[in-house]
């Protein structure tokens, strides 16, 4: 029977997709129209209910009639996390996430050799880089109350990769407070600790560019799949960035699973909380909060001196203290843009001839600061609205009478007037090619409906905290 079915299959998906996904299946028994077939992996088990059921249904009861059942006896690698019993499934499912959860039986371990895709001969010895910086280990992360949960789970995790209730470690907070440079200690300090274990740090930008070039060239998306599915520690930064791009955030989610079912470790990063990310899959959501939650927040002052301290005793320079506090105390949201500041006040000092004091660092700051604010304009608030609704740039000009759209829309001229200097016929020629009456009226919702509705103002104070924090 199965003989007849791969028969029907093969002519109707890719004889990649047959190979990869087809072949390694092995018929395990007959039985009353019940057909028990064993694959490799829980990850395999769900890519074909997700991917081929249908064509899996029509076949089997062309072949049985009917009444035809499938059932699935999955092998369980032996990770620690379960007892490496195979376990079964049944067909057709209801409720596939109660299924995965709860296996409906258990079944004697399956003798037959079977060929796993997802072990690749060879793929563990495989050298992967793990694109870490070296400098962004555990001995530079100055340790604060602003990091101090983040840190601490960070350096258990490097302990026991993928062997602690922090899977995922999920890292939280705004633009240079740490996020990476934590994020690859907990990296470098796993291939300190197993150099034998496969780590990867990838930016979400770059592993959506990678998907859309697999997923672009014919087939190479088993590739990419297998790829990421072998790696031991998948560091994940930015993962914001995955907003509205729902094929990538698939991809990641098989990925995720496959590896969290495995026992490997995922560290992901992001700017906001799981609760308030826009864009994303509930589903992906909720395993963000299977683990650990740990935010960065804005360092305190003696956490920003010990920050530039280490700083110019690693870079062998001489500063004195009083010029370090007074960085500090005028540079206090931003690490990236603390270090900014001492190293272009040290360049300036340099080209100069004069030695860095609290007076030159007085004269410089002042600059310094002002270059560091960006102007808000019209762009860049339709970029940030944009962005938070999980919404594509070019929708704001569609001619559309979508309610989230138009509410976008409002939203950024009603931001467009109260944070740039722009006349309301600018605005409206620059968002949606409107008139000034409309974005006048635009103004007007947004301010009626900040009064009568908790839930858009929350919103709108959201996105403005972000206007103005990203300046
Ligand atoms: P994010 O990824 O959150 O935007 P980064 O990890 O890139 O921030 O950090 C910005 C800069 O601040 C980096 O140079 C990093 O080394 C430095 N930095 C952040 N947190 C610390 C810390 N606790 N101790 C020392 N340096 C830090
Ligand atoms: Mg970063």
């Amino acid at each position: 029977v199965w003989e007849n079915c791969l028969k029907i299959i093969k002519d109707n998906v890719s004889p990649v997709s047959f190979k990869t996904w087809f072949e390694p299946i092995v018929p395990v028994k007959l039985e009353n129209n019940v057909l028990t077939i064993q694959v490799p992996s829980p990850f395999f088990y769900e890519y074909l209910e997700e991917q081929y059921i249908d064509i899996l249904r029509k076949t089997l009861r062309k072949e049985l009639g009917p009444e035809a059942k499938l059932e699935y006896s999955v092998i369980v690698e032996n990770n620690g996390y379960n007892d490496g019993a195979p376990f079964t499934v049944k067909f057709p499912t209801q409720n596939k996430t109660e299924l995965k959860n709860k296996p409906v039986s258990v079944q004697a371990v399956q003798e037959t050799p079977i060929k796993n895709p997802f072990i690749i001969p060879g793929i563990k010895k495989l050298n992967v880089d793990p694109q870490l910086n070296p400098e962004y280990n555990f001995a530079n992360f100055v340790e604060g109350s602003c990091n101090k949960l983040a840190r601490s789970a960070g350096i258990t995790i490097s302990q026991a990769p993928g062997k602690t209730a922090f899977n995922p470690l999920f890292i939280y907070g705004g633009s240079g407070l740490g996020k990476t440079h934590l994020a690859q200690a907990i990296g470098i300090e796993v291939k300190r600790l197993f150099p034998e274990k496969i780590v990867l740090y990838v930016n979400a930008v770059k592993f959506q560019t990678q998907f859309v070039d697999a997923y672009f060239k014919h087939n190479n998306i088993n590739d990419f799949l297998h790829f990421y599915q072998s790696i031991d520690v998948l560091i994940l930064d930015d993962v914001h960035e995955f907003a509205g791009k729902e094929k990538t955030q698939d991809a990641f989610f098989h990925i995720f699973n496959h590896l969290h079912q495995t026992g490997k470790q995922l560290i992901l990063t992001s700017d906001q909380a799981p609760a308030d990310l826009q864009g994303l899959e509930k589903r992906l959501l909720s395993r963000f909060k299977w683990g650990l939650s740990a935010e960065l927040t804005v360092p305190d002052f003696e956490t920003r001196v010990a920050i530039l301290k280490k700083k110019v005793y690693n870079d062998g320079i001489v500063v004195p203290n009083d010029v370090l506090e007074f960085i500090a105390s005028n540079i206090n949201q931003n690490i990236r843009e603390l270090e900014g500041a001492l190293i272009s006040m040290l360049a300036q000092s340099t080209l100069n001839g004069k030695q860095l004091t609290v007076e030159l660092a007085s004269e410089l700051i002042e600059k310094l600061v002002k270059s560091t604010k960006k102007d808000i304009t019209i762009d860049y608030i339709q970029k940030v609205v944009c962005e938070y609704f999980g919404l594509p740039l070019e929708v704001l000009s569609a001619k559309t009478r979508k309610r989230e759209i138009v509410q976008a829309r409002q939203i950024a001229m009603y931001f467009s007037k109260s944070l740039t200097k722009a006349s309301l016929s600018t605005i409206g020629s620059m968002i949606g090619n409107k008139d000034h009456a409309t974005v006048l009226h635009a103004c007007k919702t947004v301010n009626n409906l900040m009064e009568t509705d908790k839930r858009f103002r929350a919103q709108v104070e959201d996105i403005q905290k972000k206007l103005k924090y990203n300046s």
